[in-house]
This record gives structure tokens, sequence and C-alpha cells, in this order.
């Protein structure tokens, strides 16, 4: 392959690493408090499986999240999306003859793939970061909203609405419609679809 050629895919990958990335993280910020079905089909497409539902409301409660999925299932799907492109890399530099320590070479290329493995080894880390920024409610909102004996209750149900909710591990189920973790409300119905949470 022709230096040139190889420049080329190696900006196809990183482009289409990017748009991966942005994927991932506006489908864990989508995604009801603690995640759903749609995002159990993100993590199974990153070769991750889903926390059971205690878990998964436990962890965002104790983040402070006011939605999206837990920071571990988060982490995990980066960790999975981050190797696969790793390997379609590998796949990408296979047939190139290979110098000491695997360099092809040419200097431009052997820095352009290094710089490729450093960034594929920080997105589990940014893909973290954006995500936590993301499903956390500011913290200067949440403090606003205790200036008001009132309007603090309402607000602060607003941005965090499972703050103050005591989970009970023997009421926690996954609605089956839509696969949001959440206790058994007394109507019965799943608080993000509406459909019976058990029947
Ligand atoms: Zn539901």
């Amino acid at each position: 392959m022709h230096p040139a050629e190889i420049a080329q895919r190696l900006a196809e990958l990183e482009h289409h690493l990017d748009g991966h990335v942005r994927y991932l993280v506006h489908a864990a910020q989508a995604c009801p408090f603690g995640g759903n079905r749609d995002w159990d089909a993100v993590l199974a497409r990153y070769g991750q499986s889903h926390d059971p539902p205690l878990k998964r409301l436990e962890e965002a409660q104790a983040a402070g999240q006011s939605r999206g999925a837990t920071a571990s299932e988060v982490r995990r799907a980066a960790e999975g999306l981050s190797a696969q492109a790793g390997a379609e890399l590998e796949r990408l530099l296979a047939p190139l003859p290979r110098g000491p320590a695997g360099a092809v070479g040419h200097p431009a290329l052997d820095h352009r793939i290094a710089a490729l493995r450093a960034k594929l080894s920080r997105v589990p880390d940014e893909v973290g970061a954006q995500h936590a920024a993301n499903v956390r409610p500011p913290q200067q909102a949440v403090a606003a909203s205790v200036g008001s004996v009132f309007a603090n209750a309402v607000a602060t149900a607003k941005l965090t609405p499972w703050a103050n909710v005591k989970l009970d591990p023997a009421r926690v189920f996954e609605c089956r419609a839509c696969g949001a973790p959440q206790q058994v409300e007394l109507d019965f119905h799943c608080r993000y679809c509406r459909a019976p949470m058990q029947g």
C-alpha cells in the first residue's frame, strides 16, 4: 500500500471513531435514569452487557445524576468501542512490513499511527468526562434552588428526581416494555413509557 493510501485509511478510521464517540455520548445521556433497552442495545454493539436494575439505580443515584446511563456502563461501552477501533487499526496495519517497535518506517505515518493509538487510549476517560457533565445538573442550579423553601422541593425534584428516593431492593424492577430500571410505583406503571411494570 502506498503511504498516501494508508494515511487516507487512517483518516477514515479516525473519522469513524469520532462519529462513534458522538453517538455513544448522545445515547448515554438520552436514556432514562439508569438506562433502558435502547441503551442496552448500544452496550451490546460495543460487546458489553448491562448491570442489574438495582445496581443501575444505586449507582446513578449515588452519582447525583438527573438522567442517563451509569458511569460504569458508559466506561465499559467506551472501552469496547476503543478496543474495536484498535482492532480495526491493527487489521489495517497487518499487511505492512514493520520494522523495530512495529514502525512502518515512514516517519509521518508512524507519527500518525502513534497519535491515533494515543487517542484510542483516551476514549474511555473522555467519554466518561463528557457523560458526567451531561447528566449531572449544574451545582449552581441546585444551590440556587435551596434559596426558597417552597421552590426548593420542586426545583430539586426536577434537577435530580431520584435524589431523595429510598431504594427498596425488593421493589426494584425493569420495565418490560422499555427496560428502564425503577421501583414499582403505587400505580404500577413505568414512569418513562407508562407500560405496566409487572402483569
Ligand atoms: Zn417503560
